[in-house]
């Protein structure tokens, strides 16, 4: 299956560039629900084959879980904030190639760890962390099948149960593997969450913006917004209905990129309702959060050299990792992440509530050094009534294709596009885009 969609998802965005024929789709029709980087995507590909084609957008602005805010005078991205793997066949990297974007490359390496007092950790005990972080991954790889029911705590437990009582070790887990999949380690599938593909490279944040490689998408496209859709309708054998809070539309296919969460909730009535193995696996799949809070201070008092400051916080996964802003502009900003469960917390509470919790955990290790911030921007994502959460993640018992699956055709005039309908690139923009990519491509396919 990987290989198929890989395949398929190259194929198609080299297909951006050389379109087969400009008025292969002259008369087809399409909406597209949702103006992420997937139904941007899509949009796109099928305008460029001469589609008649209307985005329909609930939120005011375009781009979804790809937005740059730059109030704070430099880049504050309130969704994805890396380009993960950024080689020249990472499809995210060319487009941001293509608008000339700026990058800057993070390094892991250049961090400093604190334990739940405050105090530095020292290379020694570093290395000790990581090794048994790693030593839990590998143990996973070389003996778990793909199908084993545990969870990743579970996983851990069972292989080296003293790690679970090491607040640095499951500091850890947490910053690593919790931050990355979007989701709690009681609630990750133990064999599934790192058996996804990845493009190499380090990974870089884009200090021109990161939704600025949306804009060639855009160009050309009927994109409505505020329109809030409440029902599809494929019940007919020829076209779609589609009902929003402003009008009635009709096409001939509908490519529905909402994210998992808008799906989980029921927020839009399909008619007939979505086969049973789609609901299934709608319902399945993880789908958590992950906080993100800059911090503008008007002097820094922390060590500007240092790009990351990992701090072992109670409970797990509250303001457990922080990137610091000078590294790479010269704003005076700390960008503080909660992940797991401990992001479902903080997504619940005021911004003042927000601050207080973080700069709690930042007077853990500066102290009295701490000042009040002079700007914050906070996010919010499992309570946006149009995401109810971060990212796709495997939960105990998926399987790869309870993603893959819900990029399938659904009765040739429906499709779902949107991160969480391929295993392999879940929860990230590029995976996202390719999934737009292939719904055109079926489209293209069945009509040309
Ligand atoms: C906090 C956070 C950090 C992340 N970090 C990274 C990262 O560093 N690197 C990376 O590659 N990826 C990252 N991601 C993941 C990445 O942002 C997503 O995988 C990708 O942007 C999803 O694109 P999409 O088009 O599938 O969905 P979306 O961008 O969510 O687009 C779906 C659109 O549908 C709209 N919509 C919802 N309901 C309706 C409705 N009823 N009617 C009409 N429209 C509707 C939404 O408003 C939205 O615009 C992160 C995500 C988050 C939340």
């Amino acid at each position: 299956m990987k290989s198929v969609l890989m395949a398929s998802g190259a194929v198609a965005f080299a297909s951006r560039f050389a379109i087969k024929s400009a008025h292969a789709l002259e008369n087809v029709s399409v909406i597209v629900v949702g103006a992420g980087i997937a139904g941007l995507g899509a949009a796109n590909l099928l305008r460029k084959h001469g589609a008649t084609v209307t985005v329909l957008e609930a939120k005011d602005h375009t781009g979804g879980r790809l937005l740059t805010d730059w109030s704070m005078g430099a880049p504050f991205e309130v969704g994805a904030g890396w380009i993960h793997g950024p080689s020249s066949d990472n499809p995210t990297k060319q487009l941001a190639d293509a608008v000339n974007a700026r990058y800057a490359v993070t390094d892991d390496e250049n961090a400093v760890f604190f334990d739940i007092n405050g105090y530095e950790y020292d290379e020694d005990e570093v290395e000790r962390i990581v090794d048994a972080w790693e030593g839990v991954l590998e143990h996973i790889d070389g003996t778990y099948e793909v199908n084993d029911p545990r969870s990743l705590l579970q996983a851990i437990k069972d292989y080296r149960p003293a790690y679970l009582d090491d607040p640095g070790i499951m500091w850890a887990f947490s910053a690593f593997t919790e931050f990355s999949k979007g989701g709690a380690i009681e609630k990750l599938s133990a064999p599934l969450f790192n058996w996804d593909e990845a493009f190499d490279g380090a990974d870089v944040v884009v200090t021109s913006g990161y939704d600025e490689i949306l804009n060639p998408l855009k160009e050309g496209l009927d994109i409505k917004l505020s329109h809030v859709v409440s029902a599809i309708d494929y019940s007919a054998d020829e076209g779609v209905v589609i009902t929003t809070d402003q009008g009635t539309f009709e096409a001939d296919y509908c490519i529905c990129s909402v994210p998992l969460g808008v799906l989980k909730a029921n927020n839009i009535q399909f008619t007939p309702e979505l086969p049973g193995s789609y609901r299934d696996s709608i319902e399945n799949l993880g789908f958590g959060s992950v906080t993100k809070l800059a911090l503008k201070f008007e002097e820094p008092f922390w060590d500007i050299e240092t790009q990351y400051f990992g701090i072992t916080t109670e409970p797990k996964g509250r303001w457990n990792y922080w990137l610091s802003y000078r590294t790479f502009s010269d704003e005076n900003i700390l960008l503080g992440l909660s992940v797991g469960d401990y992001a479902l917390t903080a997504d619940r509470m005021t911004d003042a509530e927000m601050v207080e919790d973080a700069l709690d955990v930042l007077r853990t290790v500066w102290e009295d050094d701490v000042t009040e911030p002079i700007d914050v921007l906070a996010t919010h994502w499992a309570t946006d009534p149009f995401t109810l959460g971060a990212y796709a993640f495997p939960r105990p018992g998926n399987r790869k294709s309870d993603f893959d699956d819900l990029g399938e055709p659904i009765s040739d005039r429906l499709i779902l596009a949107g991160e969480h309908t391929i295993f392999d690139y879940a929860g990230t923009t590029h995976g996202a885009f390719m999934t737009g990519l292939r719904a055109a491509e079926y489209i293209i396919d069945e009509e040309g």
